[in-house]
């Protein structure tokens, strides 16, 4: 680095950690917030007024949801290249994070596995000596949020203006899949904005990903895995519940768990999508043969490839299929007493090239034959079902946009398309905007991405300074 960015990157750490001291834990709930979350979201917004005074100078400011920020900077037709010269562009990040032990609270994060503690905003060398910024969010998803309100604030303070509308959502519930963005989208929709590009946390510049790429990966997701919840319920006849000294010869217990084995042992059928084709060309050329040749293959090679991608282990199993697993399992509720009624909640994330009503046949058919027809019966409900969302393009301007982006602030890194596993809130826009890219411009090792929602959050100051220069290339070229 040079001695401008060392500088920079202390200042950019210096600010990342203010942002970390204001816990904002995602409320617990979607009701309306209580007056201590209320006050620690209005503390953030306050500092972020300080933070960035000539974003909020230059934008309208809305509310959306309970704490949720909508800002609009005005397109002034100006001609600095970028983003907005295709159309209105939104960048999302969001405020909350999830919770993590509270020292002031005398909670034992050091006890937790926490080196530092989570809400103190520790800037300090780690182990070789890189300037990392601590704590609980510095990843998911406020080192995100800084770079990118540091990149307008820079670019507008050097008379810089977008072409269109340059919206920035600021979720405040994502975490827990809350309704501000939810909000957000309904507010853009109605006022008919119809977004040319956006961007939202999902992939980053990771190391370690991919099996024999010794370059850095920067992993964009085009596209989101569904999600479906469901409930399998299996009931008995009551006359054979009550008390656990005389249990009948096929109690719901055991069906539950023939059903959930049965599941297990018969996985949704796996697909090679062209999302994976499309990642799989963009890293071929930079691992070793024989590895080469298979992915630069795959496209006609998708058969065996889906037979034999699962066997790699759980990650990449996950992006050739929809995954299904048991959470929580209710039946009796004392010791001595048998259960008329025992259920699981099965949750499942939808592959691209499936459905919510794929995946819930799959599982009806497996629990069926599993459970049989003597015996308890079985049912399956429907909690909660999203759609994967389609695949934003990867062949035109926006793609080329976002990957020049990426390589401007991360040269060595290997761009590739990727389908994101878990869910975010970019999943709502993608309902009102085609090209959706979810990436956070920032550098994330494998024990970086395992302390996202788990301990020890941390991210290195230099990759702050790398996604200033990704935010601002993306809006002024
Ligand atoms: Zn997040």
């Amino acid at each position: 680095m040079s001695d401008d960015d060392v500088t920079t990157a202390r200042r950019l750490a210096d600010r990342l950690a203010r942002l970390v001291r204001v816990p904002t834990v995602t409320p617990a709930d979607d009701g309306p917030l209580g007056p201590e979350d209320a006050r620690v979201f209005g503390e953030l917004r306050e500092l972020l007024g300080e933070l960035y005074p000539r974003v909020c100078a230059a934008a309208e400011v809305d509310v959306v949801g309970r704490a949720g920020l909508l800002l609009r900077v005005p397109g002034r037709g100006g001609d600095g290249g970028g983003a907005t010269a295709l159309g209105p562009v939104v960048l999302m990040a969001h405020q909350d994070v999830v919770p993590a032990p509270r020292g002031n609270a005398g909670e034992d994060w050091a006890g937790e596995g926490w080196s530092h503690e989570p809400f103190a905003g520790v800037v300090a060398p780690d182990g070789a000596g890189e300037l990392t910024v601590h704590g609980r969010g510095t990843l998911d998803d406020k080192g995100a949020l800084l770079v990118t309100l540091e990149a307008v604030e820079d670019l507008l303070g050097e008379g810089w203006r977008p072409h269109a509308d340059l919206w920035l959502l600021l979720g405040a519930d994502e975490e827990r899949e809350g309704p501000s963005a939810v909000a957000a989208v309904a507010l853009l929709a109605a006022r008919g904005v119809e977004p040319a590009l956006v961007v939202d946390e999902g992939g980053a510049v990771v190391t370690g990903a991919f099996p024999g790429l010794r370059r850095p990966m920067a992993a964009v997701g085009i596209a989101e895995k569904g999600v479906v919840t469901l409930e399998i319920v299996v009931e008995g006849d009551p006359r054979h519940a009550g008390h656990a000294s005389t249990p009948p010869r096929r109690g719901v217990v055991p069906a539950l768990g023939r059903a959930l084995d049965a599941l297990e042992r018969t996985p949704h059928p796996a697909v090679v999508d062209d999302v994976t084709v499309a990642m799989f060309a963009a890293v071929a050329p930079h691992v070793p043969p024989p590895l080469r040749w298979l992915l630069a293959r795959a496209d006609r090679l998708r058969a065996p490839l889906a037979r034999l991608l699962p066997l790699l282990g759980g990650e990449i199993a996950a992006m050739v299929r929809t995954t299904t697993t048991a959470t929580v399992l209710r039946g009796s509720s004392a010791a001595n007493v048998i259960a008329a009624r025992a259920s699981a909640v099965v949750n499942m994330r939808v592959a691209t090239s499936s459905t919510a009503a794929d995946a819930t046949a799959h599982v009806e058919r497996v629990v069926a034959r599993a459970v049989g027809r003597r015996g308890p019966s079985v049912s399956v409900r429907v909690l909660d079902a999203s759609e994967p969302t389609p695949a934003s393009p990867l062949d035109d301007e926006r793609w080329a946009l976002v990957s020049g982006a990426v390589t401007h602030a991360y040269p060595d890194a290997v761009v590739a398309p990727y389908t994101m596993l878990a869910a975010s809130d970019a999943r709502h826009v993608a309902r009102i905007a085609p090209a959706v890219y979810r990436f956070s411009p920032l550098r994330m090792t494998a024990a970086q991405r395992s302390s996202i929602h788990g301990v020890d959050e941390n991210v290195a100051a230099s990759s702050l300074v790398a996604g200033v220069r990704f935010y601002r290339h993306l809006l002024a070229g």
